[in-house]
């Protein structure tokens, strides 16, 4: 047996207008007041002095202040004691006076001197989740506390002041527990907490209202997540993205999408592979459209997961536009851009005030887009163009711009597998554009960045290896032909 402390008894203490002592007038007595404070306690903090952020709670009478040494008189009519003074005499001082009058007392960072202590917590509204490690290991707390926090839904804080606030009703029209369970099983798994994800109030009241009306629930109809899976590195992926990801029974992903973001994924949902590449077409735009619609049909939640954003350059205008049409409920999640993704991890600031005052996001993947471009607006120079592209096109894509007047001298970043290990970026001049992509071989996918701003590459890149710049010299000849 091991003689480890018995585990300590947690409580969720009501603190409304009831008097809890601060000792200490520092920044460690300020971050303890503020959940105090918001718990509705009226705060008296006995202090010498007061920093700055305290004094200002002091002066706009949130709290009450006296000044002095610690007394033990200051503890007067307390519930809870907090002790945050540098001083270890003091902070040893107030325990043993709380201690004496049967008042809780936590000593900041003093596991022995405290009688109870305050646990890493996660709030979404009147819902709080508390984790205690006893006191031994608060990083691991905190570790579990990020881990929840990323997956408890934000709406969660809507949903349980919704039931706190009809508990009354709810508890009418289902008296007996049993009921009351099945009640509550509808409602998390259902249409009220699907609409507080969508930011939907009002419908998610309306359907609250259904429920307890005891109306028959319609078909369970499934519906869609456009999802934004960012560039490749798994940590550019939103926490609401990754939320989807752990809850869909059907993943329609592109190829684009990396390894690493799949593995974040729930393990049994379905993964289906619909991406496109230029040559082999493994599923349709229409094939992917009746996929989505069988399985959301179906009543299952389905994320289709797209690289980088699905409204940049990604057709998801057309899947919504499809989904609107047959009556599917959708969501959309942003995902990081490739080109905002590229630029960051190449270190190419898009703008900046001596460079680019603006920036463009581009496609050229065919010869029809080529056509369709404003080449006289592309030429102009102090603004980037982020280049969305198949490295085919890059011979036509210099020469309309020089033809349009853009310098032969204006600065490019080409970056290849943006934010991925294997990433890499060359840079040089807009004249040697083709050459240089042709020269280190360069592949799909890759984002042009061209502007003045793209200079910056060379001192500010930061990950992976350093941009293969013009004056690098070249490595063999590739004996493959450049790919699309
Ligand atoms: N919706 C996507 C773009 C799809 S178009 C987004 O918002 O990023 C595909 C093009 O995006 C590729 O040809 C390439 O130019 C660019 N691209 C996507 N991911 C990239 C990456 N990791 N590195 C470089 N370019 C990338």
């Amino acid at each position: 047996m091991s003689d480890a402390p018995p585990p300590l008894f947690p409580l969720f203490a009501d603190l409304r207008g009831r008097r809890v002592l601060v000792v200490g007038g520092g920044a460690v007595a300020r971050r303890k007041l503020e959940p105090l404070l918001a718990a509705g306690a009226r705060v008296l903090v006995g202090a010498m002095r007061l920093e700055a952020e305290v004094a200002a709670l002091w002066a706009a009478g949130r709290i009450d202040h006296v000044a002095g040494a610690f007394t033990p008189d200051w503890l007067e009519g307390a519930w809870l004691v907090v002790a945050a003074t540098d001083d270890e005499g003091v902070n040893r001082a107030v325990a043993a006076a709380a201690e004496a009058r049967r008042i809780w007392a936590n000593v900041v960072d003093d596991l022995a001197l405290s009688s109870y202590q305050s646990p890493a917590r996660i709030e979404r509204g009147p819902l709080q989740i508390a984790i205690s490690s006893g006191g031994g290991a608060p990083m691991l707390a905190r570790h579990l506390r990020e881990k929840l926090e990323t997956e408890l839904d934000e709406s969660l804080g809507a949903l349980a002041a919704l039931l706190l606030r009809e508990r009354h009703r709810i508890r009418q029209r289902h008296p007996r527990l049993p009921g009351r369970r099945r009640f509550f099983d509808t409602l998390l798994a259902g249409p009220v907490a699907e609409r507080f994800r969508a930011g939907d109030a009002d419908g998610a009241r309306a359907a609250f209202e259904a429920a307890l009306a005891g109306a028959p629930r319609s078909r369970d109809v499934g519906s869609v997540a456009l999802v934004g899976a960012g560039p490749g590195d798994p940590g550019l992926l939103t926490l609401r993205a990754l939320r989807l990801l752990n809850q869909a029974d059907v993943i329609l992903h592109d190829r684009l999408v990396g390894p690493g973001v799949l593995a974040l994924a729930r393990r049994d949902a379905d993964f289906i592979e619909v991406g496109k590449q230029a040559a082999n077409h493994l599923v349709s735009q229409d094939g992917i459209h009746a996929l989505m619609l069988e399985h959301a049909r179906a009543g299952r939640r389905v994320v289709r997961l797209k690289g980088g954003d699905p409204f940049v350059f990604g057709r998801g205008g057309e899947e919504l536009e499809f989904l609107h049409a047959h009556g599917i409920g959708f969501e959309v999640v942003p995902g990081v851009t490739a080109a905002l993704a590229c630029a960051a991890y190449a270190g190419v600031p898009l703008t900046h005030r001596d460079h680019a005052q603006s920036v463009r996001f581009v496609t050229a993947h065919c010869k029809a887009s080529l056509d369709t471009l404003d080449w006289r607006a592309l030429a102009q120079e102090k603004q980037t163009l982020a280049v969305y592209m198949g490295v085919a096109g890059l011979e036509a894509f210099r020469d309309r711009l020089l033809s349009h007047g853009r310098a032969a001298t204006t600065p490019f970043a080409l970056v290849e597998n943006g934010s991925r290990p294997e990433q890499r970026v060359v840079t040089g001049t807009l004249r040697d554009l083709p050459a240089l992509a042709a020269r280190h071989a360069v592949q799909s996918p890759a984002l042009l960045i061209l502007g003045e701003v793209a200079a910056l590459a060379d001192t500010l890149h930061w990950f992976g290896p350093a941009p293969l710049a013009a004056a690098t010299p070249a490595p063999a000849p590739p004996d493959t032909a450049i790919a699309a």
